[in-house]
């Protein structure tokens, strides 16, 4: 994808600060940090989102989450972390090359990566599994 800025990252052609590179991957500290050492997986070949997603790099992406999860964990010292993945512009997807976001958490960091738990009613459940299962 010649107009992709995480095609261009991702690759060396725009320069990012770098955590890790593979042949497959760069890992990249994202510039609107959720909190201090939020970094974001890229693959290097573009796909636009999870549905997209060649099974061997999405079995590859989760190996290189363990492997980043504990470095900064050692690193940073962080009391926790979260990965979010957004696929859709409904699911706040700004960057259209699949990502994963590494978002390392402190107490009291007041990150706010967090959703008001509803009510699953017997109909949704029901039309649910109808649907999806
Ligand atoms: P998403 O909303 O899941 O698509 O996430 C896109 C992320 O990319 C956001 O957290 C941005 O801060 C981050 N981002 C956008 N452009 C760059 C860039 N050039 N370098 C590093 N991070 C970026
Ligand atoms: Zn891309």
């Amino acid at each position: 994808m010649s107009d992709c800025i995480f095609c261009k990252i991702a690759n060396g052609e725009i320069p990012s600060a770098t955590l890790y590179e593979d042949e497959k991957f760069r890992v990249i500290l994202d510039l609107g940090p959720a909190t201090k050492g939020h970094a974001l997986i890229l693959p290097k070949n573009h796909a636009s989102n999870l549905y997209e997603l060649p099974d061997d790099v999405a079995a590859a992406s989760m190996v290189l989450a363990k492997k980043m999860a504990i470095k900064l964990k050692e690193g940073l010292g962080c009391d926790g972390l979260n990965l979010v993945q957004n696929n859709g512009e409904a699911a706040g997807q700004t960057v259209h090359h699949f990502h994963i976001h590494m978002i390392p958490r402190y107490k009291q960091d007041h990150a706010g990566i967090t959703w008001k738990p509803g009510t699953l009613t017997q109909e949704d459940r029901d039309d649910i599994l109808r649907k999806v299962k």
